[in-house]
């Protein structure tokens, strides 16, 4: 069931996931269509995120945003629900409230550990993005599984004096007991500047093709192709933290449905970080009991179909 509606208020609105926004000409989105959006998020219910540019809107948008509950996406250093840092610099003063996202590249990700570590205390929540995830070789997964555990050591202190900053990557997977899976076009769909919906903002900042428009409401081709229970290797994996993104299915396999080896390698690699983390944290204090992460020989689900 569709929960949230994104709107991207501009071309050049910030990207807070895996593909690089191509658009640097402005274009915000008809005013007219910014408040039919928010009429069609009324009537079915969802919430609203709305992502936003650089620069400052003009005043007759933000009344209208201010019209209805939402959450605000914003750029650094630019003050919302959800900060995005880009360019791979950290800078968190007077972040501790948000929700930090900082895109990054892998070479830019194995440059930034010591960076991140220092990060993790002064924040309630660090979501970090690899934006070039399907480049990960076995020789990267050995540096990143290094990393994972030298961001743990910091969590693990954290969490032993009653603090609990949260590292997508890490304590994530440690707190799940179930998918919580992007679920982009299943759970929450996207308005784009030129009035029309796309499965998720990657999606638009690819240039494909929309999946309906204001008049009409959304029409997903084969939706069900995105969803769980139609996903042949998630619905068995539990990385429960994974994003399962259904825009990085696509560039790199062809299907919404089949991830990438890389994809898997990457999310198992955080799955049994999360792990030792759980266990090294457990040996000092009673700590999320209702979760148990098993002891896995795999990184890849692909790996062990058979078992299935
Ligand atoms: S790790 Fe792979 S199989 Fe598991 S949910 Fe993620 S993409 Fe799907």
């Amino acid at each position: 069931m569709m929960q949230y509606l994104v709107i991207l208020l501009d071309d050049t609105s910030v990207s807070y996931c895996h593909a690089d926004n191509p658009y640097k000409e402005r274009r915000l989105i008809n005013l007219d269509d910014l408040r039919a959006g928010i009429r069609y998020a009324m009537t079915e219910n969802l919430m609203i995120q709305f992502v936003y540019p650089d620069y400052a809107l003009p005043k007759e948008y933000l009344d209208v945003i201010d019209t209805i509950d939402h959450h605000d996406i914003v750029p650094y250093p630019l003050k919302g629900d959800v900060v995005v840092i880009e360019n791979g610099e950290l800078r968190v003063e007077n972040l501790a409230d948000a929700v930090v996202v900082v895109r990054l590249k892998k070479a830019e990700l194995f440059d930034s550990g010591e960076a991140i570590a220092a990060t993790l205390p002064k924040v309630q929540r660090l979501n970090v993005v690899v934006t070039d995830l399907e480049t990960f070789t076995d020789e990267d997964l050995k540096r990143y599984n290094t990393l994972l555990d030298q961001w743990a050591a910091v969590l693990n202190a954290e969490y032993l004096h009653g603090r609990t900053p949260q590292l997508n990557l890490l304590t994530d997977r440690m707190m799940l007991t179930k998918p919580n899976h992007c679920n982009a076009g299943v759970e929450n769909i996207t308005l784009a500047p030129d009035g029309r919906f796309y499965i998720c903002p990657d999606f638009y900042y690819s240039q494909a093709e929309p999946v309906g428009d204001l008049q009409s409401g959304p029409a997903i081709p084969n939706q069900q192709l995105l969803r769980l229970d139609h996903t042949p290797l998630c619905r068995h994996c539990d990385a429960y933290h994974c994003r399962r993104c259904v825009w990085m299915n696509r560039q790199t396999t062809l299907e919404v449905n089949t991830p990438s080896h890389e994809q898997c390698i990457v999310a198992h690699t955080e799955r049994n970080a999360a792990r030792r983390l759980l266990e090294s944290i457990r040996k000092e204090a009673t700590f999320m009991p209702e979760v148990e992460i098993k002891e896995i020989d795999y990184l890849d689900p692909f790996d062990v179909r058979k078992e299935w």
